[in-house]
């Protein structure tokens, strides 16, 4: 069995102003710093606005900073977008693309999808590419094919197990208190995995994570699910107790 690291993310998604976040990567810095040789990576993806002080204020410790977002192009005419360059700017080495909050919202396509994860890989970003059904798409028993889909559509070329991270999480999870069983977890993390082959180079080194209500209650069971190799976190994020106690479950 391939032995991977796991990487714990939290995702602010819009959630909290310069105080806040800098409190919040200050304390999970200094508990990392104090922590010794520990079993996996810290990531903190902020709101735009505060990814500059918050790369500032960690710099030098083992949290590491990633955008929620960016654009496909470095660029330009387009208002309101963050190109991959700013992220890297302000310390950036990740960034979560295609959440199904911006599939959603913003209406945003698996090939837009691809585009953002391959201008983040040309800039040395490690890209987080979501993934996950919606409740009806489970009900109807289209999960594996939806996911299948949006693999196929969202990773780009020259995708590596080094540059590219999977984040399953059902849509109907995220942020709702439900989570998937282990046993769904472990059923569509497998099908993931056979499915990153020809996708991703070296697939079986590739990350995937879980996400959707992971809580310090339910983190222990999750981090243990065969070929889950972390958590994306969102609402138990934004408390240092919590994403400490989910990240130490693993
Ligand atoms: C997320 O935002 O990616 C997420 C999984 O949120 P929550 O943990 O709140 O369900």
């Amino acid at each position: 069995m391939t032995a991977r690291r796991k990487l714990i993310a939290g995702n602010w998604k819009m959630n909290g102003l310069k105080a806040d976040g800098l409190a919040l990567a200050s304390d999970l810095a200094g508990r990392l710093n104090g922590a010794g040789e520990v079993s996996f990576d810290l990531l903190v993806c902020p709101p735009f606005p505060l990814l500059f002080p918050v790369g500032d204020a960690i710099a030098g410790s083992a949290l590491a900073l990633g955008g929620q977002d960016c654009a496909a192009k470095n660029s330009g005419a387009h208002t309101g977008d963050v190109a991959p360059t700013m992220l890297v700017d302000a310390g950036c080495r990740y960034v979560i693309l295609g959440h199904s909050e911006r599939r959603a919202d913003h209406g945003e396509s698996d090939a837009l999808i691809a585009a953002k994860a391959a201008a983040a890989h040309a800039q040395g970003l490690i890209a987080i590419v979501c993934v996950g059904e919606t409740e009806a798409q489970r009900d109807a028993g289209q999960a594996d094919a939806v996911v299948s889909g949006q693999l196929a559509g969202s990773i780009p070329a020259g995708a590596t197990a080094a540059n590219t991270v999977i984040a399953y999480e059902p849509v109907w999870a995220i942020g709702t208190g439900k989570t998937a069983t282990p046993d769904d977890v472990a059923a569509m993390h497998a099908h993931i995995r056979a499915e990153l082959d020809g996708k991703i180079a070296d697939p079986a080194k590739a990350k995937i994570l879980y996400g959707g209500s992971v809580k310090p209650g339910n983190a222990v069971e999750l981090m243990a699910v065969e070929n889950v190799d972390g958590a994306l976190v969102g609402g138990a994020a934004l408390k240092a107790d919590d994403f400490w106690a989910i990240a130490t479950s693993c």
